[in-house]
């Protein structure tokens, strides 16, 4: 009987939704917002600018009332730091004589951790996966003296470790692990096969300034640091003299083993010349105030992030980085949403966020986190929506953090209701979850979840590498791409009545005991 109503509401919904009223509004603020016009968003631009007038004057047609610092907006002081590559150098010195490095070729240096003002010197280490994470009995600084050194550090880490404990290791814990071992730099290896972006793209990102908060007490590293990626094709220079082999430590990490800590017997010398900007770029910030009289002083809030990568290198003669998927969809559906529930009146309030520099870091997102428009404790969960990529029927979700919080299970109910079915992150190994907006709530105690189709036929899953690898982060994840908006209407619809559900239940949401994530909730309330 279940499975025969299953397979009825599928074979519904893999026939393309009819187009409506629903459909049109939605499709018309994606081709608002991935036009040209907004020269893909870039925080701080004119054309982030623009966008986030948009999404004010829509949330103002729908009757939210301005839930920022400043109407709608919560505004974001931010700076950016630029690199002058050609006035920079770089070059690894060992036992053969001085390397000097490509930059921009061989090297990318970071653009978000403030580099070194000065000249430096150092010798190299390899860290393994860089973890610091004693409690896991896994610690890859034991031991070492850093002081003045450079580390060199493989994403990733040993399978008997979770996705979200590695994660966590290299955001929130890494910065501070560094720092007390004395360290001076990092230089970051990817497994060539676990990249999302490959390096002659990323390449293209190296002219591309960063972003970081102002305030450095709201930043992972709070001093400057050399950092740079490492192409993947030509790692083994840096373990030309230490004996082993890049290959090595790779069929070490594919196995998913642990990785030895290694002198690499070479210095990395040089200077990364930098600038900085300051400016500030708004969140937007709509409020939908309860009904319940006991409730409404809680807040469910709904993010996605309206800023994309702007104006860049072009790819095929297109330089407008239009992000229509990434993430106008997703604002989108956060506006439409707004819409659905002002009609259904839920007992707590809802906040509609829509975050600036998430691209540049999840700046925006961390921002409002830390810096909330209502008061910290009274946030009870955080639902996300970044790149969910409705390209094909809804019959499947992943809620990102499921296992983690009740959210999860409420979530997959709410999803049978209307013939979805809720289903496990086929690629945790990406270690979405941490990624995305989200983090900064999960950071501050407040259970989360980060909501996308999931892919639940070969078919689907060739659809979504596709997209991941030519348009993901290109100029072509733009309004010329095949757009269905009854797949992403379908979503909304489930997103609504999830936003109830939360909304409406009569405890807060809670992490699930023994979750991971359970370490940040003694900060709620504070
Ligand atoms: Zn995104």
């Amino acid at each position: 009987m279940r499975f025969a109503a299953l397979l009825a509401s599928a074979l519904t919904l893999s026939v393309p939704a009819a187009a409506g009223p629903a459909e049109d509004r939605w499709m018309a603020h994606v081709k608002v917002l991935a036009d040209d016009d907004m020269e893909g968003r870039l925080a701080g631009s004119a054309g982030y600018d623009r966008a986030a007038a948009y999404v004010a004057a829509e949330y103002r047609k729908l009757g939210l009332l301005p839930g920022g610092s400043n109407g709608f907006y919560q505004p974001v002081p931010l700076k950016e730091q630029s690199l002058d590559l050609p006035a920079s150098r770089l070059a690894l010195v060992g036992a053969a004589g001085e390397l000097p490095l490509a930059l921009g070729e061989q090297v990318l240096p970071g653009t978000r951790v403030p580099q070194l003002p000065e000249a430096f010197e150092a010798p190299l280490v390899f860290l393994g996966n860089g973890l610091h994470l004693p409690e896991a009995g896994h610690d890859d600084f034991a031991g070492l003296d850093l002081k003045g050194r450079i580390v060199v550090t493989l994403g990733g880490g040993p399978r008997a470790l979770s996705g979200a404990l590695k994660s966590h290791a290299r955001s929130a814990e890494f910065w501070p692990a560094l720092e007390r071992a004395g360290a001076i730099g990092v230089v970051t290896l990817a497994d060539p096969r676990q990249m999302d972006i490959p390096w002659e793209r990323q390449k293209l990102f190296a002219a591309t300034p960063g972003m970081r908060l102002a305030d450095p007490a709201l930043n992972d590293a709070k001093r400057p640091f050399f950092t740079a990626s490492f192409s993947p094709a030509e790692a083994e220079l840096l373990f030309r003299e230490s004996g082993h082999s890049f290959a090595d430590l790779l069929a070490i990490a594919d196995k998913g083993g642990a990785l030895p800590r290694l002198e690499l017997k070479q210095k990395l010398k040089g200077r990364i010349v930098a600038h900085d900007r300051a400016f500030s770029s708004p969140n937007v910030v709509g409020l939908l105030p309860g009904r319940d009289p006991k409730l409404k002083g809680e807040y469910v809030v709904l993010t996605a992030h309206l800023d994309h990568i702007g104006v860049d290198r072009p790819v095929k003669g297109d330089a407008i980085y239009n992000g229509a998927m990434d993430n106008a969809s997703g604002i989108a559906s956060m506006i439409e949403s707004g819409r659905a529930l002002k009609a259904a009146r839920p007992g707590r309030s809802v906040l509609l966020v829509a975050v600036t520099a998430e691209e540049k870091g999840l700046l925006g997102s961390r921002y409002f986190a830390e810096r909330p428009t209502v008061p910290a404790g009274a946030i009870v969960a955080n639902l996300n929506m970044d790149m969910y990529l409705p390209l094909w029927p809804f019959t499947h979700v992943t809620a990102l953090g499921a296992e983690e919080s009740t959210l999860g299970p409420l979530s997959a109910e709410v999803a049978a209701k209307l013939g979805v079915m809720q289903v496990p992150d086929d690629a945790p190994e990406r270690n979405l979850f941490v990624r995305s907006d989200q983090y900064s709530f999960v950071r501050t105690g407040v259970p989360a979840l980060a909501l996308k189709f999931a892919a639940s036929t070969p078919e689907q899953q060739a659809i979504q590498k596709a997209w991941l690898t030519e348009r993901y982060h290109a100029p072509s994840d733009d309004l010329k791409q095949p757009i269905e908006p009854g797949y992403a209407t379908a979503f909304n619809r489930y997103l609504v009545k999830l936003i109830e559900a939360v909304a409406n239940a009569p405890e807060r949401p809670g992490w699930r005991e023994g979750s991971f994530f359970q370490r940040f909730e003694r900060k709620v309330g504070e």
